[in-house]
């Protein structure tokens, strides 16, 4: 018996019903966009494994200097010791943010680094004394992690919040602000509750896992007024759409939006290792100050800033400085929108949308998502059709024949089942 059949019976899945869960493909090496599998099969990757492997899998450079630095030290506690990996990233990120988020604290995951975000904004107004504002206001469609206090702040169907009613705290989702009706229902919101808020929180221009749903940057300065009109930190949460994603290095730049706090990870380490960073203003990080450990940050998980996942992240950004990833960005978004738009005319579709190299295929609904994965491996492609969508978000560094393999995939399968 293989090792997947018998690990089968102890592994538990993500995102799965275990009683119906197909057995997954087992896969042996990546390069590239490239995933092969046991059985000597190869697939394009459509989606850069959760959108982590913008820069391809196994790119010589982050190899590199991941390598090096296991020879060196894979890892120290963060905790009164430094090392050069992350304090470089540190710096190096800071630069790239606008305004004053200059301070970097580091963590293991998306879902912490918003935990981190929440606790910032909270602490900081708590420290200076401001009672009672301890809330946080999230939006419908939203996405921010699985954790506790992030299944708050996530849609309430999908953050289950009527299942988990008592063991989440409650906090207040409302639609976007996006038309005039919504504009209307989120100023009444602040007029009558801003005081019992700490921040707003937003995936800026994309909402990722809720849809692939788009909006503009009208949206996100709508959004940047009201938090500073109210005393409030404005959060990005740029897990996603950082890193080239959306066309711009960060969906701020294309927003002409400097936020409070900036939430990064996905492509943070370009897929290699896990790592995740909470970058917040000098005003907020000069709350915490004080001569007492009462006004400190308690937070520190035991991985923190892992030197392994901090060489890979400053190998990656310096992908984004010698290799022409928003180039190769802007091309893949030009191919999406040419070879997507033939399946507007497919029975059972709904929308097809483009943003950067973001490609998205709606559907009126999706009976099967399974079935159709497998037709889609049939093709010799991995995409993950969620929810009532098929979308595409490869590596930045895809072939334009890899790329035509994943858009071609997509159109025959929905042909053939709209026949
Ligand atoms: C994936 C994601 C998260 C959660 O990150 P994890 O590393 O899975 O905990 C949070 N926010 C956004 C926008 C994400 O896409």
């Amino acid at each position: 018996m293989s090792w997947l059949e018998t690990g089968w019976r102890h592994v538990w899945l993500p995102y799965a019903q275990m009683r119906t869960a197909p057995l997954p493909l087992p896969a042996v090496r990546t390069v590239g966009s490239e995933i092969h599998l046991e059985d000597g099969r190869v697939l394009i990757d459509g989606i850069a494994s959760w959108w982590t492997a913008v820069h391809g899998y196994n790119h010589p450079h982050i190899v590199e200097a991941v390598r090096e630095q296991l020879e060196r030290m894979p890892h120290v506690m963060f905790g009164g010791l430094g090392h050069e990996p992350a304090y470089r990233l540190a710096t190096r990120l800071a630069a790239r943010m606008p305004g004053s988020l200059n301070r970097v604290f580091f963590t293991d995951s998306g879902s912490v680094a918003v935990e981190v975000a929440i606790k910032i904004a909270v602490q900081s107004r708590l420290n200076r004394g401001e009672r009672g504002r301890i809330k946080v206001l999230a939006f419908q469609g939203g996405y921010h992690g699985d954790t506790i206090g992030t299944m708050a702040i996530c849609d309430p169907e999908e953050g289950m919040h009527s299942l988990f009613t008592g063991l989440l705290p409650e906090q207040p989702v409302v639609p976007l602000p996006r038309d005039d009706a919504s504009i209307r229902a989120f100023e009444a919101y602040l007029d009558t509750h801003h005081k019992e808020l700490a921040a707003i929180i937003v995936e800026p221009l994309v909402q990722g896992a809720g849809g692939m749903v788009f909006h503009d940057a009208l949206v996100l300065q709508r959004l940047r007024r009201a938090a500073t009109h109210y005393g409030l930190s404005l959060i990005f949460d740029e897990i996603f759409t950082g890193f080239g994603r959306t066309g711009t290095m960060f969906a701020f730049e294309a927003a002409g939006v400097a936020p409070d706090i900036v939430t990064l990870s996905k492509a943070l380490t370009g897929g290699t290792s896990p790592l995740a960073v909470t970058i917040a203003t000098d005003e907020l990080f000069e709350a915490f100050l004080s001569d007492s450990y009462d006004t400190a940050l308690m937070h520190g998980p035991t991985f923190m800033a892992n030197p392994l996942g901090c060489a890979a992240a400053n190998a990656a950004l310096d992908l984004f400085e010698t290799e022409d990833r928003l180039g190769q960005a802007a091309r893949i978004s030009a191919q999406l929108a040419r070879e997507l738009a033939p399946c507007r005319g497919l029975k059972g579709v709904k929308d097809v949308r483009v943003l950067g190299a973001i490609g998205v295929v709606q559907m009126e609904a999706i009976e099967n998502p399974a079935a159709l994965r497998t037709k889609l491996i049939g093709q010799g492609v991995w995409v993950r059709p969620f929810r009532d969508i098929l979308y595409l978000t490869p590596a930045l560094t895809i072939s334009a024949a890899e790329l035509t393999q994943l858009t071609g995939a997509i159109y025959r399968v929905l042909e053939r089942d709209a026949l």
